[in-house]
Order: structure tokens, then sequence, then C-alpha cells
């Protein structure tokens, strides 16, 4: 091995993960790209630190286009064609970088990460720090700078050795993942329109273990019951001309949600808020509400606002369906409305998404790494890549492994990021053939 020993870190040393060129099944461009990645390991690292103390909260514009400018370099320099997508103003979002060539060889490829995190400016700082040899912690260093540097690490393996020409690939770095701008239509069309032209979605968001990938993520939406009732002196609650009040409605008709959908397999909708009295006010922007009444008076009204995920577009349209008929049979003197957003669309577990796994499966059995199975799709929430699911075979989780996306403290195990870097530039590589 031909190997500068000054430019191996301390990580390259101390890692058990890494892959030699023994490696069987791998032939020798592919054994090259693996020594590639391992000896820009110290760069790789470095782009990550750069890319881990610039602060890019969504809400922070100016610190998620500075990261966009770092990675931008990094394409241009690979000879991707660059491009800064800007939303429209009334969205209040940084926009997204999009880099991308064409050609005619394998399938087009469609590679997305996000340039923002959840830690908005205002919040402690966490610049990145190696906390031992295998772990170092930082805001976004796994959810998900860490999945958007092993793109940019691996390609730049593919493109030593020429093997990017002539083959189609797109990167798609949004800067609002953790908060997408509303309307989605709007914030997520160009997305769209550029990932219909591709073959095949890899998303690089935080890998849950070195084994385990995506197939498929639930989709996300929301709701929102408003139930009425007759007010009037406590006493006469449950007769006739009174009826029941929307409190004892309301109560029916989550109770009946529970009893007959919480059995089904990855169908989850959560009350988040319920605010009910005798004078009612819910304001869903601030997510906060105001009531009035008496413990003598019979509510007249209560509003509840709630999620419901699914893992199919079948599946939310039949739990819809169950939720409105058991709203439309109201207690006595009481009435009751049902109303859906959508959200996230469901990434459905497709035959299609299942023979890309296969192929990641491979090639990590090949490198020697063991097999990658398909990840419990409760597990995850939603994603970037729902909104395209329906369009390409898709894999998601293919990132930097490492604990507590979203927390402060979240950290990345370095051990296993040069060995996950380097069966990405593999599988980009076979799927480009
Ligand atoms: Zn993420």
């Amino acid at each position: 091995m031909k190997i500068k020993l000054t430019l191996i870190s301390f990580l390259i040393l101390h890692s058990s993960f890494f892959i030699h060129s023994e490696a069987q099944s791998l032939s020798t461009v592919e054994k090259k790209i693996i020594e590639h990645v391992k000896t820009n390991m110290p760069q790789t690292e470095k782009l990550l630190i750069d890319a881990v103390n610039i602060n890019s909260g969504t809400l922070n514009h100016e610190g998620v286009r500075q990261v966009g400018q770092l990675f931008r370099k990094e394409f241009d320099v690979m000879g991707f064609t660059t491009e800064w997508v800007n939303l429209p103003d009334s969205l209040n979002r940084a926009g997204h970088l999009v880099a991308y060539r064409k050609g005619n060889k394998g399938k087009k490829l469609f590679l997305i990460g996000h340039l923002d995190t959840v830690f908005e400016k205002s919040m402690t700082p966490n610049p990145f720090t190696r906390l031992n040899d295998s772990t170092a912690t930082g805001q976004g260093v796994n959810d998900m700078k860490g999945g958007d540097v092993m793109v940019i690490a691996a390609l730049k393996a593919l493109h030593a050795q020429g093997l990017l020409e002539d083959t189609s690939i797109t990167i798609y770095f949004t800067g609002d993942e953790e908060s997408a701008g509303k309307p989605t239509s709007i914030s997520r069309k160009d997305f769209i329109e550029r990932a219909k032209q591709c073959d095949i979605a890899l998303a690089y968001e935080t890998a849950v273990s070195f084994d385990i990938a995506a197939t498929a993520r639930r989709g996300a939406s929301g709701w929102e019951l408003i139930t009425h009732g007759k007010t009037g002196h406590s006493s006469g609650v449950f007769n006739k001309n009174m009826g029941y009040g929307a409190i004892y409605e309301a109560a029916r008709i989550l109770d009946e949600f529970r009893e007959s959908l919480s059995q089904e397999k990855f169908l989850t909708f959560n009350p988040g808020v319920i605010v009910g009295g005798t004078e009612v006010n819910y304001d869903p922007a601030q997510a906060k509400g105001t009531s009035v009444g008496k413990t003598n008076i019979v509510a007249q009204k209560v509003v509840v606002t709630g999620d419901l995920r699914f893992i199919s577009e079948a599946q939310k349209e039949a739990a819809r369906t169950k939720m409105r008929e058991i709203v439309s049979k109201n207690l006595n003197a009481t009435t009751a409305e049902i109303k859906f957003s959508d959200g996230i669309p469901a990434m459905e577990p497709t035959e299609a998404n299942n023979n890309l796994l296969t192929i990641l499966d491979k090639t990590s059995q090949d490198m020697g790494l063991g097999p990658v199975k398909a990840g419990d799709p409760g597990s995850r929430g939603a994603g970037d890549i729902s909104y395209i699911a329906q369009y390409v075979a898709c894999l998601d989780g293919l990132g930097a492994s490492g604990r507590g996306a979203h927390a402060p403290g979240e950290t990345i195990n370095l051990k296993e990021y040069p060995a996950l870097t380097q069966r990405t530039a593999l599988l980009i590589y076979r799927l480009t053939r």
C-alpha cells in the first residue's frame, strides 16, 4: 500500500472498520476507490469539522448558505454544474444547493442531503469536539452534515479515477429539511421535478446502524376535530333535551379512534392538544389555546388537534374513512366534524426499493462488511425522500451513524464512518456502470 504515513490521522490508525484492499469479490477499480476514501479521510474529516462549525439552523439563512457554499466548491472542483435554488421571500427559507452532471452511463442517481440543522443560532453552540477515538459531537454532525460530507468524499474517490465521466448524478442538499418552507408544494417543487428525471434516490440521513437501511418511511399528516354541544346547567346533562355536551362527545370519538385503529401496524394518531369548555379559542399557528368553563355548565365546544402517521396512501385513506365514520355517530344533541391536512407522504416499501437494498447488501458483503437489512419503518419519521418516493426507487438512512440526533450533544460514530463512506462510494460506482 502506497500511503504517505504523514497523512494518516489518529482516526485511521484506530479504525477497525477500514476495508483493506485484500477484500474479496472486488475489482481492481473498486479496491482503488476504497483506498482513495481511506487516504483522504483526514481531508474528509476537515470538511466535516468546517461544516459543523458553521451554525446552520433552518432559520439562519446566512449560515445555511455558507454551508451550501462550502459544499458547492467541492462539487465545482469535480466538474459538477452547481446552482443555488432560491425560494420566494414569503417562505422565509434560505434555499437549496443542487449539483448535477449528465451522461449516459448506468442509472441516473439523485443523492439527497440537507444543509440545515435543528440548532438555531440562539441556542448554545456545540463546536465539533472529539470525545474519544470513536466518537465526536457537534451540531448536525450526524443529522446530517456527516451524510453530506460522506456523499462528497465518495464522489471524490470516483472522480480521482475519472469514474464520474458520462454518469448522471444529481446531488440535492435542501436548506430546510428540519422545518420545510410552507407550502411544500413550493419549497419542494424543484426538488420533485429534478428527482422525476432520475431513476434512483439515495438519502444520507442518519444510519440507524451499520447493517440497516431504510426501504420505507412513514408519512405524516394532521387532523383537527371540533365538537359542539348544547350548553346549560350541568344538572341537565344526559337528558333528552340537553344531551351529552361537547366534552363527552370528544371523549367518545377519541376513545373509539383508539379502540378501533390503535392495533393497526405502522398506523399512529396522536391527539396532541385538547381545549374544551364554554368558550374555546385555539390558534394552530402558535399551538396555543384558551378556554373558559365551569363545573356546573355543560361544555359547548371542544377543539382537538393531532397527527396521523402511515406507511402508505391506502392506509392513510382507510384510517381517515374510519375516523370520519366514528365522528359522524354523534351522541345526543351534539355535532362533530373532523378536518384532515396533508403533510409529508409515505415512502412505501416497494419492490424497487427492496431491489435497491439487495444491491447495497451485495456490495456490503463483497466488501466483507456483512449483510444490510431493511429497518423498521415505524422507527423513523418522515424525510425529504418521502416527497419523491412515488416516482423513483429509494433508499434512506445511508448516512453517518451516531446518537441523539436533534438533541444537544448529538454524536457521530467515527469508527463506522470511513467504512460507510467506502460502501457508499462503491454503491454509487456500481449503480452508475
Ligand atoms: Zn436530517
